[in-house]
């Protein structure tokens, strides 16, 4: 089913929400302050318009009632950001995403009901880190402040062993979840399935158990 989003602000990361959700053909609303951001947006998305969003009386005129889910994506002006997602929530707006600047920003968006908050630059900075400090870790992808899933790819030190071999539940107490070897991926693998070079693993786990099976086996 087609739904109806928004996109507020044009900047780098919400023309980026608004380029893909364009190009997986949903239905998208494109509004920024700045004109020339809105024409750069009027081939895009399905709309375009220019509006200052921390205006309720101009939320209302561009119809932003009639939206399932509006992505906030004001940058550097912390108090737009806001006072938008309060006009967002007062107008009964059902799902509300919103890029914090920093954990205050996030605290108050949670406050006043966004229902999901979003840190780009502090999640990607994280992913690149763990992908700088070796190779073979693939991808980092936070569940929660103390949780993570990470994709690696097997080296020497475990490649020609299987689960048990390893032991990795009982000696780090992380879960492999899948293993893809080339194309085929293999979710919940036996116990007995032996890990060949290349292979690459979906790995569930506090984030210190995480950090000590990657010092010991990654
Ligand atoms: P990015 O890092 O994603 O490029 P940024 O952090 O540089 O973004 P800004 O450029 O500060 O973010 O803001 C993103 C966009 O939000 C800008 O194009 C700006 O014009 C728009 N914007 C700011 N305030 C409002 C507002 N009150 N109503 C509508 N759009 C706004
Ligand atoms: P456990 O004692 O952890 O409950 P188990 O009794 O289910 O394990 P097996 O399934 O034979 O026994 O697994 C033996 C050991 O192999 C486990 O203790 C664990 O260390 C490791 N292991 C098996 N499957 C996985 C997995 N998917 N992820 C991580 N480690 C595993
Ligand atoms: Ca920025």
């Amino acid at each position: 089913m087609k739904r109806e989003f928004a996109v507020i602000g044009l900047g780098r990361f919400g023309g980026s929400i608004c380029h893909e959700l364009s190009k997986e053909g949903m239905d998208v609303l494109a509004i920024d302050l700045d004109e020339d951001k809105v024409n750069e947006f009027k081939n895009i998305a399905s709309h375009a318009v220019i509006a200052d969003t921390t205006d309720e009386k101009v939320l209302k005129e561009i119809g932003i009632r009639n939206i399932d889910h509006v992505i906030v994506a004001i940058g550097d002006n912390i108090q737009a950001s806001i006072l938008t997602t309060l006009m967002l929530k007062e107008l009964g707006i059902k799902k509300i995403t919103v890029k914090a600047q920093n954990d205050y920003h996030e605290k108050v968006l949670r406050k006043i009901g966004a229902d999901q908050v979003v840190h780009p630059e502090r999640d990607m900075g994280k992913r690149i880190a763990h992908s700088i400090i070796s190779n073979n870790i693939l991808d980092h992808l936070e569940l929660s402040d103390d949780h993570s899933i990470v994709e690696v790819k097997a080296g020497k030190k475990m490649s020609g062993r299987s689960l048990i071999d390893l032991d990795i539940r009982a000696q780090y107490g992380c879960n492999v979840v899948a293993i893809k070897k080339d194309k085929e991926i293999n979710v919940s693998p036996m116990a007995t399935v032996v890990i060949e070079d290349g292979d690459v693993l979906i790995v569930i786990g506090s984030d210190i158990d995480i950090s000590r099976f990657e010092k010991n086996l990654v």
